[in-house]
């Protein structure tokens, strides 16, 4: 499958409640055939990304954002499986410490951007100034909306630099997210996840849904396009992730570098 039929259009408008969260469309088959073709795909993953790591001219760059409990950790060690650690970066976005937000809001997240020859995966990232800080108004609506174009500048300039932006929204349904909450409560393994503002958070995912639906029609561009991953079923999530990362990477087609 191409990952296409996963991508926002550029300027298209972005309604999630049409977007089935359970989806399994494409897959090879069922769970087990679906977990069955994906060391294949980790394969062919590695392989591309050697090539990147050799060529070390060009970089990507993987966006993870979702509601709490959307799966971005398990992406993150799912995508991870597939490749070589040495060329590989993952940053994770917090609350914003004093210093940082002493600066502009990108200032923090451009520092973390992969280098050439690198694959970058953000967990959360710079979305988090049009989402938590919109629906929580942490500063003013002018302030975060202005954003938007901010970021698809500075994207723009990654695209320019040779960075590949790859933005991945977890989609998964409110049903869903509760399941797993309550996995996180009762299963000991999973207990220190769970954090209080996973309940008060829950209680607004309108406005979260309005602030995701608002930036995904905003800023996927042609540079920088975003992914509406269908994340109910684990095993369909990191299928599709794999699909669209060796796509990505097989259309940039990185070349080992002649001898020196
Ligand atoms: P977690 O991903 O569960 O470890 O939680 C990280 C928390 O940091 C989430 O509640 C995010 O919304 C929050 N966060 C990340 N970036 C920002 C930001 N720029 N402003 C405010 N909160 C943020
Ligand atoms: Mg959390």
């Amino acid at each position: 499958m191409e990952r296409a039929s996963w991508q926002v259009k550029p300027g298209a408008s972005v309604a999630l409640k049409e977007r089935d969260a359970a989806s399994t469309a494409g897959a090879p088959g069922d769970r087990a055939a679906t977990d069955a073709a994906v060391p294949a795909m980790h394969k062919l993953l590695l392989g591309l990304q050697d090539r990147l790591f050799a060529e070390s001219a060009r970089s990507v760059l993987i966006v993870l954002q979702g509601i709490d409990a959307s799966g971005k950790d398990g992406t993150i060690s799912h995508v991870l499986r597939g490749l070589n650690p040495l060329g590989t970066k993952v940053a994770v976005f917090k609350v914003p410490t004093h210093e940082e937000l002493a600066h502009d809001f990108l200032w923090r997240v451009h520092a973390r951007c992969p280098a050439a020859g690198e694959i970058g995966i953000f967990n959360r990232s710079h979305y988090e100034d049009v989402l938590v800080v919109r629906v929580h108004r942490l500063v003013a609506e002018a302030t975060w909306r202005a954003r938007y174009g901010h970021i698809n500048e500075f994207e723009s300039l990654l695209a320019d630099a040779g960075t590949t932006v790859v933005k991945l929204f977890l989609h998964v349904s409110k049903d869903e997210q509760r399941t797993r909450l309550d996995a996180r409560v009762a299963n000991p393994a999973k207990r220190w996840k769970f954090q209080e503002s996973d309940v008060t958070e829950r209680a607004r995912w309108d406005e979260y849904r309005a602030a995701f639906e608002e930036m995904l029609a905003r800023t996927s561009t042609p540079a920088a396009p975003w992914f509406v991953v269908p994340a109910d079923h684990k095993w369909y999530r990191n299928w599709v992730v794999s699909t669209i990362l060796i796509d990505v990477l097989g259309e940039m087609d990185p070349r080992y570098p002649d001898a020196r």
